[in-house]
């Protein structure tokens, strides 16, 4: 495996393990606010995130490459609103796919094939990501300041859990 692409592979762990990170700030968040169904979600959404690095990880050491794990920058633990916890997932939804994006041009552009292949998955799992957190957003646009409407979706988001999206 090449250096290159080992070193992307490597980048991208730790990009998963601060989006978990992040997910578990909001979910800290969201509990300090009583909002406990969107807390919820946002622990789905961090194990999602841990599974996605562990992925990345047992790739690394299938193909005999060497994992460097780096460090994890400390995630925002305060924001204004639900609108805004969902305005930043999707941004950083946004960045992952790049992020995933860029390491599927050097796997093409390295050849490399067992990585393209698997890589594969991440790329169609960032449709999955960006459509769903995009949904929640315009859900939460749609409340607006209308607590009720807030207190219901925080109910619908409680009700997912890690298990129902992979
Ligand atoms: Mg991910």
């Amino acid at each position: 495996m090449k250096t290159n692409i080992q070193n992307a592979i490597n980048q991208q762990i730790n990009q998963e393990q601060s989006a978990a990170y992040i997910y578990l700030g909001m979910s800290a968040y969201f509990e300090s606010e009583n909002l406990t169904g969107f807390a919820s979600w946002c622990r789905a959404q961090y194990e999602e995130e841990i599974a996605h690095s562990m992925r990345l990880f047992q790739y690394l050491l299938d193909r005999d490459g060497q994992v460097i794990l780096d460090t994890i920058k400390a995630p925002r633990m305060h924001f204004d609103s639900p609108l805004h916890v969902f305005q930043v997932a999707l941004k950083q939804e946004q960045d992952n796919t790049k992020s995933i994006d860029k390491m599927y041009e050097l796997a093409s552009k390295e050849n490399d094939h067992a990585t393209i292949s698997h890589l594969q998955w991440f790329v169609d799992e960032q449709v999955e990501e960006e459509k769903n957190v995009s949904e929640c957003l315009a859900l939460i646009e749609r409340a607006g300041d209308d607590a009720n409407a807030i207190l219901y979706l925080n109910d619908k988001f409680g009700e997912r859990t890690a298990a129902d999206v992979e």
